[in-house]
C-alpha cells in the first residue's frame, strides 16, 4: 500500500470515502463523465451544445441581482473568432479568482437567452495537463466538502502507480477477450482519450466482476454433488383440495409451475427454480401451494422478502389462504420488530422456541430472519421473494455465521454416515447451496456422503434472461408464468404533463369520491437529494393543505420507522386512507385491491421496469385502473421511453426495450435496487456470455490456485451463490 500525497485536510476527505491509499485512490473510479470534448471556436457555437472554448477574458464583474436574489458573476470573453456572453451565479468569488487578460479555457452548455451565452461554465487555466476542460471529465461520487477539481487532480498525480497494481484477471482471459489490462482501465477510466476507450475498459470492470461471479458459478457446481434435499412427495390430493378453496382457477401457466415444483421437490436434489411472472401474474399462490406440500410432508419452510412491507402481507396472505384447508399449520413472521405467530406478538426467546421445536410450519420474514440466530428444526423449503432485492449487505446476511446454522441445525434425519474434519468444513462453506441439474452420474459411495440442503424457490417480476439468472442465482431451472389471469382490465396509462395536472387532480377526486384509492409516487424522500423536483414530504404537504384538504393522506418511505411504515401499509390497506404518498419502497409486491389510480411524479427517473412494477401496485381488483405519468423531461430520448411505458403493457417487453437502450443496469432501477453488480450499468447481454465462456475455459484450462489473488475475490462468492 502506498501513501497518498496530499494535504491533511484531503486526506481526512479521502478516508471518509474509504480511500487511505494510492492504490485505493486510484479504484475509485468515476460515477460518470461529462463530454467536454468538443473544442470550438466561438463563432461555431450552436444553443444546446456542450463545448469547450479557449478564451481571453475582457471584462469580469459580479453584482447582485434583487430580481434573482443572487450573486451574478458576468464576464465577456473572446476568442480569435468573436465574443460571449459567460454568467455564473452564486460564484461571486470568481470576479477576483479570475482577471481581464487570463487566458483560459471554459466548458459547459451554450444556451440562448437574449443571445448566445455560457451559464455556470467549467473554467480550468491553460497550463499542462487540462483536466477539466477539453476533454472527457471525470465526475466522481462525493458526498463531502472536496471539490470535484480536487480529487482529480489527486488522481492525476498518482496515476503513474497504476503499473504496480496486480491484474487479477489471468493474461490469457485478458487475450482471448480483448481485455485492456489494468493498467490501461485505470488510466483511461479517470482520464478516458476517446470516447471508444472509455468503452473498452468499462466493458473489462464489468467483465472483471462477472468472471468472478461466473467462476463462483463453476466452483459450486463441482461442490453440488455433495448436496441432498428432503423428498418431498407430490401430494396432489392436498393440491386439489386447497386449490378448490381458491375463489379463482389457476391459470395454465401457474398450474405448469406449480407442477414443476413439485416434482423438483420430490427428487433428493435439492431444487433450485426461478419462478418469473410479470407483475400481478400470481406467483404468491403457486408458492403457497409449494409450502402446503412441504408442511404436510412434515418440513418447515422460510418465505423471504425483501421489505417488512411485503413479509407482512405475505404473512397476511399464507394465514389466509391456510385457514379453510390447514387451519393448524402455524404461520410465523420474523422481522427486526416483529415476531408473531398466527396474528399474536411474543417475545423473542419465545418465538425462536417456537421455530426452533417445529411448531412454526411456515415462517415469514425479511433477511432479519436469517441474522436473527432462528434456528429451524426441519427446514426443507426456502422461498424468496424479488430476490435481486436483496442488496449486497443483506446477502452477506444471507451467509453470515448465525444463519449457518439453518443447514446444520435440520437434524430431519441423522447425517450420513461419511467422514472427517473436511465434512464438517463442507457443510459450513455449502451451507444451502441449491442445484438443479439432474446429479451427474455420481457414484453411490458420492451419494451416500451428500450434505443436507433445502429446496429452493425464488421468485421475481423482473424478466431476468437466462444467463444473468445464471449468473445471478447459480445454476437454475425457470419456470414462468407467461400468462394474466382472467378478466384482468389492462391498466390505462397515460403521459402526463404540467398543464394537465389540474385535470388530473380532479379524475383522481372522483375516483376517491367513489371509493376508489390513489397511490402518489416520487423518486426522493426530501428536498436535500434533489432540489429540482418534488419530494414525498413536498408533495404530503401540498396534498394535505391544498386539492385534497378533505382527504385523508398517508405517507411512506424507506427513512420512516419500521412500526410506522406497517402502520401506514395498514391503514391505506384497510381503505383509512384515500392517498398515500410514498418513495418506490411500494414498487414490489404491495397488494391493494382498491387501490385504481398510481400517480408517478418525476417518471423520467425511473427505468421502464421499475415503472412497470409501480403501475403493477393497481389493476389488482375489479376495477379499472389508471396509472398517470407525470414528467418533466424534455429531451426526445426520456419523452419516448415514457411513451413506451403507456403503450406497451407487457413487462417483459418494457424490460427487453431497456436492455435494449440502457443496459441492464436499469432492469433493477440501478443503485437503489442493491442489485449487486457494481457496474451494471454497463452490463451487457454480450460480456455477460463472453465472461461465461472465460469462466469455464479458465476452468478447463487452469485453477483458482494458481491464481491466489483471483481466488481471494471469487472465495466469499462461492458461499454467497450457495444461498442464492
Ligand atoms: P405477483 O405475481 O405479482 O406476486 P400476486 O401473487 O400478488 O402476484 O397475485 C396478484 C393477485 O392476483 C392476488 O390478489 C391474487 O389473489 C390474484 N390471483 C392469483 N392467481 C389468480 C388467478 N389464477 N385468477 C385470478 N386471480 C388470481
Ligand atoms: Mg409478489
Amino acid at each position: 500500500m502506498t501513501a497518498i500525497k496530499t494535504t491533511t485536510k484531503n486526506l481526512q476527505e479521502l478516508k471518509k470515502l474509504g480511500i487511505s491509499s494510492a492504490e485505493e485512490l486510484l479504484m475509485y473510479f468515476p460515477r460518470r463523465y461529462l463530454d467536454f470534448s468538443k473544442t470550438k471556436h466561438i463563432r461555431d457555437t450552436r444553443p444546446g451544445e456542450t463545448v469547450t472554448l479557449q478564451v481571453t477574458i475582457k471584462s469580469i464583474q459580479s453584482r447582485f441581482s434583487f430580481k434573482s436574489r443572487q450573486t451574478l458573476c458576468e464576464s465577456v470573453v473572446q476568442d480569435s473568432t468573436g465574443y460571449l456572453k459567460v454568467t455564473w451565479f452564486n460564484m461571486g468569488y470568481l470576479a477576483k479568482t479570475l482577471k481581464i487578460g487570463d487566458h483560459i479555457a471554459l466548458a459547459g452548455k451554450i444556451t440562448n437567452f437574449k443571445g448566445l451565452q455560457l451559464v455556470n461554465p467549467i473554467y480550468e487555466k491553460i497550463e499542462g495537463d487540462m483536466l477539466h476542460t477539453g476533454r472527457f471529465v471525470p465526475v466522481y461520487k462525493l458526498p463531502g466538502t472536496m471539490y470535484q477539481k480536487t480529487l482529480r487532480k489527486i488522481v492525476h498525480a498518482h496515476l503513474p502507480l497504476a503499473r504496480k497494481i496486480p491484474d487479477i484477471i489471468p493474461p490469457g482471459t485478458r487475450r482471448s477477450f480483448a481485455l485492456p489490462d489494468l493498467a490501461t482501465t485505470i488510466q483511461e477510466s479517470h482520464f478516458p482519450s476517446a470516447q471508444e476507450k472509455l468503452y473498452s475498459v468499462q466493458r473489462r470492470l464489468i467483465f472483471e466482476e462477472l468472471f468472478i461471479q461466473q467462476l463462483a458459478v463453476q466452483e459450486n457446481k463441482k461442490l453440488r454433488v455433495l448436496l441432498k434435499a428432503p423428498n418431498i412427495p407430490a401430494n396432489v390430493e392436498l393440491i386439489k383440495k386447497f386449490l378448490s378453496t381458491l375463489p379463482f382457477e389457476l391459470t395454465g401457466g401457474q398450474k405448469r409451475a406449480l407442477w414443476e415444483i413439485m416434482k423438483d421437490m420430490e427428487q433428493s436434489v435439492p431444487m433450485n427454480r426461478l419462478l418469473q411472472g410479470d407483475v400481478g401474474s400470481g406467483k404468491t399462490v403457486v408458492a403457497a401451494a409449494a409450502a402446503l406440500c412441504a408442511v404436510r410432508a412434515g418440513f418447515q419452510v422460510a418465505l423471504l422478502a425483501p421489505t417488512e412491507i411485503l413479509a407482512v402481507q405475505h404473512y397476511e396472505t399464507i394465514q389466509k389462504i391456510f385457514a379453510k384447508t390447514t387451519p393448524r399449520v402455524k404461520i410465523g413472521l420474523h422481522t427486526q420488530s416483529l415476531h408473531e405467530i398466527d396474528g399474536k406478538s411474543y417475545s423473542l426467546p419465545v418465538f425462536k422456541k417456537a421455530v426452533n421445536n417445529g411448531s412454526v410450519s411456515i415462517l415469514t420474514g425479511t433477511h432479519a430472519l436469517l441474522a436473527g440466530k432462528i434456528h429451524f428444526k426441519t427446514l426443507g423449503l426456502i422461498l424468496v421473494d424479488e430476490q435481486h432485492r436483496f442488496g449486497v449487505r443483506q446477502r452477506q446476511y444471507l451467509l453470515s455465521e448465525e444463519n449457518r446454522s439453518v443447514t446444520t441445525n435440520m437434524p430431519s434425519e441423522p447425517y450420513p454416515t461419511a467422514s472427517s474434519a473436511n465434512r464438517e468444513t463442507r457443510i459450513r462453506s455449502t451451507s444451502i447451496i441449491l442445484p438443479s441439474e439432474p446429479y451427474p452420474t455420481a457414484s453411490s459411495a458420492n451419494r451416500e456422503t451428500r450434505i443436507r440442503s433445502t429446496h429452493f424457490l425464488s421468485m421475481t417480476a423482473t424478466p431476468i434472461p437466462r444467463t444473468l439468472a445464471l449468473s445471478m442465482f447459480g445454476e437454475l431451472d425457470v419456470s414462468v408464468l407467461s400468462e394474466m389471469p382472467k378478466n384482468r382490465k389492462p391498466i390505462e396509462t397515460r403521459l402526463a404533463l404540467e398543464e394537465q395536472r389540474l385535470e388530473v387532480y380532479a379524475f383522481l377526486k372522483k375516483q376517491i369520491s367513489s371509493g376508489r384509492q390513489v397511490y402518489w409516487v416520487l423518486p426522493h424522500i426530501d428536498e436535500s437529494e434533489d432540489e429540482d423536483i418534488t419530494s414525498v414530504k413536498e408533495k404530503y404537504d401540498e396534498l394535505l393543505y391544498g386539492p385534497y384538504q378533505d382527504l385523508k393522506i398517508g405517507l411512506l418511505h424507506g427513512r420512516m420507522k419500521a412500526d410506522d411504515k406497517n402502520a401506514a401499509m395498514l391503514t391505506f390497506k384497510e381503505g383509512k386512507t384515500n392517498i398515500l404518498v410514498a418513495t418506490s419502497v411500494i414498487e414490489i409486491g404491495v397488494d391493494v385491491p382498491n387501490a385504481s389510480c398510481m400517480v408517478i411524479e418525476n417518471a423520467e427517473r425511473f427505468g421502464l421496469a421499475q415503472l412497470h412494477q409501480l403501475r403493477g401496485r393497481v389493476g389488482r381488483g375489479a376495477h379499472q385502473s389508471y396509472c398517470f405519468a407525470f414528467t418533466e423531461a424534455v429531451e426526445e430520448e426520456s419523452l419516448a421511453r415514457i411513451k413506451n411505458f403507456t403503450t406497451i403493457s407487457s413487462g417483459f417487453k418494457l424490460a427487453e426495450l431497456d436492455l435494449e437502450n440502457r443496459g441492464f443496469g436499469t432492469l433493477f432501477g440501478e443503485e437503489q435496487s442493491g442489485f449487486f453488480f457494481k457496474y451494471s450499468k454497463y452490463l451487457t447481454m454480450k460480456v455477460l456470455q463472453e465472461s461465461r465462456q472465460a469462466a469455464i475455459a479458465f476452468e478447463n484450462s487452469d485453477n483458482l490456485k494458481n491464481h491466489p489473488l483471483l481466488e481471494k475475490m471469487v472465495a466469499p462468492l462461492v458461499e454467497k451463490v450457495h444461498l442464492e
